[in-house]
Order: structure tokens, then C-alpha cells, then sequence
């Protein structure tokens, strides 16, 4: 809790109170699962850490000033080790002519997670001025503006809430394992949904957060990709 508190605080002005991945190890205190990584700041550190983790890894710009990261081709996928330092210049360079005054605090290292049998979810939250904070939960991705694929209950949920919620989103098939695709964890996917809504309950200073994606598959989920806002 000291240390959420500690994390929370660390926002500035400058961001416009937003936090990324700065705010990834709110989670471990959580208890919600996030893939394995680090943030460098120059290639040969890169190098070092994707050696440690995989084959391959990805990687993604690391700045304030950059909301959506794929967008400015800011998030490659699937890179391996021996391509890392390249990638590293090349991540920072689309960042410098998106943005030449963008600050670049570097580059996030991570695991790779298989996607080929998982799902891209999203589990968010934002305070409602009358009911406070809810929590928000549905198909994730890139596509999530144009999808609108979601389910809210006021936060926190318990157990039943939260599997209710992914019962009844349109794509629930699909993490039931549909046309011969294997289910995912859903113990899982409902253990974040209750968390998330546990955080956001706890820390009212949190006006909204979005994990997209969470990515379940039939081994758990992994938050792969966090931001929040801070009052
Ligand atoms: P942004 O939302 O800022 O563009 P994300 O971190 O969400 O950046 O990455 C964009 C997409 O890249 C994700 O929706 C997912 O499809 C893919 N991706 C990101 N991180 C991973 C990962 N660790 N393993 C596999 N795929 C990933
Ligand atoms: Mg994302």
C-alpha cells in the first residue's frame, strides 16, 4: 500500500497525471500478473536484458508524451535478441520525428506472449461524479474504440460480479475456446477483473485506468500494457 501510495504520487504536471508503465509494479502489489521485462535507456542494456528473457521479446517506446504507442510505430513484437540494439534506435527515432521534443525516458523490454491462443481483453475503470469508481471489463486491442465490446459494475466486484462480466460481453464465446480454440483461464481473467476493481476502490485518487491489453490465455493473464490517470 506504502509503496502504491509512493508510485502514485511520483506523477507530475508535466505528464498531465498520467502514469504507464511506471505504475506496472502497483500490480505485483496486486497480485495481478504482468509479463517479465524492464525499461533501459540505451542498446547494449537492451541487448542484455531481452538475453535474459527470450528468444524473442518486445519492445516499446517508453514516454509521457506518447499515448498510443503502436500508432507511431512505437511497439515492435516479436524481435529477436540479436535485433534488439537496432530496435532500440529505431523505436527512439519513429519517437523523434513524431515528436522531436517528445522526452524519452527509453525503452520497455518484455516478454513475449503468446497470442496465438490467447485473447486481447480489457479490464478499465473511471469515476463516475455520482456513482464513483467503476470497473469496466471487455474485448481489447487496438481495435477497442472501434469493437465497444464492455461490461461496467461500480467497484469493487466480488467473484460472481466479475464472472458475471465476462459472461456477458459479445465476445464471451470466445474465451470459452470457440470453433475448436482451447478456453482460457478464466479463474484468471475473473481474479484481475475483482483486483483491478479492488485497486481503483482503495485508491480513489485513480480517476481511470485502462489495462488494455490483458491478455488471457490457458495458462493466466498477463496485463501487458497499463495506463492511468491520477487526481
Ligand atoms: P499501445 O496500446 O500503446 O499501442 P500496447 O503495449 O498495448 O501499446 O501494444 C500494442 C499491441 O501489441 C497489443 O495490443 C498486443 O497486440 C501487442 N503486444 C504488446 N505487448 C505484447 C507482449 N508482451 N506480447 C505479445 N503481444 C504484445
Ligand atoms: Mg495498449
Amino acid at each position: 500500500r506504502e509503496r502504491v501510495r509512493e508510485i502514485l504520487s511520483s506523477v507530475t504536471e508535466r505528464s498531465d497525471n498520467r502514469l504507464g508503465v511506471e505504475a506496472m509494479e502497483i500490480f505485483d502489489a496486486y497480485g495481478i500478473p504482468t509479463p517479465e521485462g524492464a525499461v533501459v535507456d540505451d542498446p547494449a542494456e537492451a541487448e542484455r536484458i531481452a538475453e535474459g528473457i527470450g528468444e524473442e521479446v518486445v519492445m516499446k517506446i517508453v514516454s509521457p508524451d506518447i499515448l498510443h504507442k503502436s500508432d507511431i510505430g512505437g511497439v515492435k513484437v516479436g524481435v529477436p535478441v540479436a535485433e534488439v540494439g537496432d530496435a532500440y534506435e529505431d523505436l527512439v527515432s519513429r519517437a523523434r520525428n513524431y515528436q522531436p521534443d517528445a522526452t524519452i525516458l527509453g525503452v520497455q523490454i518484455q516478454e513475449l506472449i503468446d497470442l496465438d491462443d490467447g485473447v486481447e481483453t480489457i479490464v478499465g475503470s473511471h469515476t463516475d461524479p455520482q456513482f464513483g469508481p467503476l470497473v469496466m471489463f471487455g474485448l481489447g486491442g487496438v481495435f477497442v474504440e472501434i469493437m465497444e465490446d464492455t461490461t461496467f459494475r461500480l467497484a469493487p466486484v466480488g467473484r460472481d460480479e466479475a464472472a458475471e462480466m465476462t459472461e456477458e460481453i459479445e465476445a464471451a464465446p470466445l474465451l470459452r475456446g470457440a470453433r475448436g480454440r482451447e478456453a482460457v483461464d478464466l479463474d484468471s481473467v475473473v481474479d484481475a477483473v475483482r483486483r483491478v476493481s479492488q485497486l481503483v476502490a482503495d485508491f480513489p485518487s485513480i480517476v481511470e485506468l485502462d489495462v488494455n491489453p490483458l491478455v488471457a490465455t490457458p495458462d493466466g493473464v498477463r496485463a501487458v500494457d497499463l495506463r492511468l490517470t491520477v487526481d
